[in-house]
C-alpha cells in the first residue's frame, strides 16, 4: 500500500505487481475539475488498485470521493455535493481491444504502457458532476 497518488504509473509493472494507492489530490491541483466547480476547496479521497483478472485483462478499480462546490440550478445558492463513485475499468492498449469490451465492461485506452492517475481521477470526477446540479433542499420533494 502506497501513500499517496502518483501523477503517472506503468500498466504493466502497476498490474503485475498489483499495486495499491490511496491518498487525496487537492482540487486545486486539477483544474479542469475545478473550472466547473464554485471554488477549488478541498480534496478528492481516492483509491485505485491495479490488478490482473482471472481472464487475464489488466483491472484498475478503485472509489474517488470528495464534496464539490456547485451552484444549484433552482434556487441558485451554492452547496457542497457529496461526489462518491467507484470506478472499474480494464486496460485496454488498441482501438480494436477497446471496442471489443465496450459491450460488457468499461474499457480506457492506455497509451505507451502509462496511465496518468491524476487525469484518470479528474476525468471520472467530471463525468460524475451533475449537468444541472440541485440543492439539498431543492432535491428533496
Ligand atoms: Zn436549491
Amino acid at each position: 500500500m502506497k501513500d499517496g497518488i502518483p501523477l503517472r504509473v506503468k500498466v504493466s509493472a502497476s498490474v503485475s505487481r498489483g499495486s495499491i494507492w490511496h491518498g487525496a489530490i487537492p482540487i486545486a491541483k486539477l483544474p479542469r475539475l475545478a473550472a466547473v466547480l464554485t471554488d477549488s476547496e478541498g480534496e478528492l479521497r481516492v483509491e485505485l488498485a491495479a490488478e490482473r483478472t482471472i481472464a487475464g485483462a489488466f483491472r484498475l478499480h478503485g472509489s474517488i470521493a470528495g464534496e464539490l462546490g456547485l451552484t444549484c440550478q433552482t434556487c441558485m445558492a451554492d452547496f457542497r455535493w457529496p461526489l462518491q463513485i467507484g470506478l472499474d475499468l480494464r486496460l485496454v492498449f488498441n482501438e480494436a481491444e477497446e471496442r471489443r469490451l465496450l459491450q460488457e465492461c468499461e474499457p480506457f485506452l492506455v497509451e505507451d504502457d502509462t496511465l496518468h492517475l491524476h487525469d484518470l481521477v479528474e476525468e471520472e470526477a467530471l463525468l460524475a458532476v451533475p449537468f444541472a446540479p440541485r440543492c439539498e433542499t431543492c432535491a428533496g420533494v
